[in-house]
């Protein structure tokens, strides 16, 4: 079935993307998606090795900055399950990032 991308309209099969990422494969933030084209999900590693923020395993600085470029780039409003989950990777990385300071 064909769907439009909601980043750049064109039509194809979605793939889910996960703004902060995976390490060995898994998803770091698995409730955090959003569903775009895979051209537009390889984009997203592009942006992150432009950034400097391609690490396998990244720091949590490092995943605050993903996080940061995947919403500039999501300039729409999240769904309640987006801002729900939203709200759980922000605590969860200023945890790591205050446990670590
Ligand atoms: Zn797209």
């Amino acid at each position: 079935m064909n769907v439009e991308c909601p980043l750049c309209s064109r039509p194809g099969r979605l793939e889910r993307h996960h703004p902060t990422g995976r390490i060995h494969g898994r998803p770091i933030h698995p409730k955090f998606t959003f569903d775009i084209c895979g051209p537009c999900n390889r984009e997203q590693n592009t942006l992150w090795r432009m950034a400097g923020i391609d690490a396998e395993i990244p720091t949590a600085e490092a995943l605050m900055r993903r996080l940061t470029t995947w919403l500039t780039v999501w300039d729409r409003a999240l769904d309640l399950h987006q801002h729900a989950a939203l709200v759980e990777v922000l605590a969860e990385l200023s945890d790591r990032i205050a446990e670590a300071a």
